[in-house]
């Protein structure tokens, strides 16, 4: 089966090995793909080289590879797509879309995350400032296929968003918006906590002329203490040996059926199987589970 109507992406950050919760969004996103005879890609999301692991890119690799994933075609890297995100950033700019801000951290302490927009028509030159986006006063929604209707204003919620830092790097929702279109994304499946910066993503959408995908957000796995899974908290990497019973257990977290009996399964098998009985309406309808009450 190939269809040509959905291609799927699983989008990791390197900053960490592979724990449950990405293998919850990674499961997720195979599965939807592969139950419609879709492709599903990989994208190594390295825009950040201070806050990645060293390894940690070959070590996710090799967990989706124990684990019985396939992908389809190369692996993208988006370390090596710096200058397509240049060339629409200067756009932006060039169109006065987009400004050059200096405001520093201790300027913008007490607006809570939402710019001010102190430099917004100050005309600043791009060297050695941050780029922000102007964003509209208005709101924008989309209906996700698990959470259901999402809203948010971007003027009063979100304000001018960063799409290149200071230090020139570039921000995940510029080049996530520009990779998604890129690559014929038409099914964003991922976790929850990037709920939030969907709405961001379709403005940036409409304005680079890009078709909108469909939506899927699954329930973020945290833990019990309500702290998200990650290296910071010592979750521990996804283990070769574990793979039958993690990807069990997240079948079971995301609602799915499971086989009856699945010892002796290889992780390849088990993924067959789940594909074939995948079933996206049995997903919990929540923004997190705690990892301790799934079984
Ligand atoms: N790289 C992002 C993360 O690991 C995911 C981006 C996405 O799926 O849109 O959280
Ligand atoms: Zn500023």
């Amino acid at each position: 089966m190939n269809n040509p109507d959905y291609i799927g992406r699983f989008a990791p950050t390197p900053s960490g090995y592979l724990h449950f919760g990405s293998l919850v969004a990674a499961l997720a996103s195979y599965l939807d793909a592969r139950a419609v005879g879709g492709r599903w890609l990989v994208r190594m999301e390295d825009l950040d080289p201070p806050r990645e692991m060293p390894g940690a890119q070959a070590a996710i690799m090799t967990s989706l590879e124990n684990y019985g994933f396939e992908w389809d075609g190369e692996l993208v890297r988006q370390s090596e797509r710096h200058e397509h995100y240049q060339h629409v950033l200067e756009s932006l700019f060039n169109q006065g879309l987009a400004y050059a801000c200096t405001c520093s951290r201790k300027e913008l302490e007490t607006y809570q995350g939402v710019y001010p927009g102190f430099c917004r028509n100050l005309g600043k030159p791009l060297d050695n400032a941050a780029i922000r986006l102007r964003v509209p006063e208005l709101s924008y929604h989309f209906t996700d296929r698990v959470q259901g209707e999402f809203r948010q204003h971007l003027g009063r919620e979100v304000g001018d968003m960063v799409i290149r830092r200071r230090d020139s790097l570039y921000a995940y929702q510029l080049a996530v918006v520009i990779d998604d279109a890129w690559q014929g994304i038409t099914d964003v499946v991922r976790g929850a906590d990037l709920l939030d910066s969907t709405p961001r993503q379709l403005y940036l959408q409409e304005l680079l002329g890009f078709a909108q995908p469909r939506y899927l957000h699954v329930p973020l796995i945290i833990q019990p203490d309500g702290h998200k899974l990650g290296k910071s908290y010592r979750s521990p990497p996804l283990q070769a040996e574990q793979a039958t019973a993690q990807l069990l257990r997240a079948m079971r977290t995301l609602g799915q059926a499971t086989p009856d009996d699945a010892t002796g399964s290889s992780p390849g098998e088990l993924l067959k199987w789940a594909t074939q009985h995948w079933d996206s309406s049995l997903i919990p309808r929540k923004l997190t589970l705690a990892e301790a009450h799934l079984r």
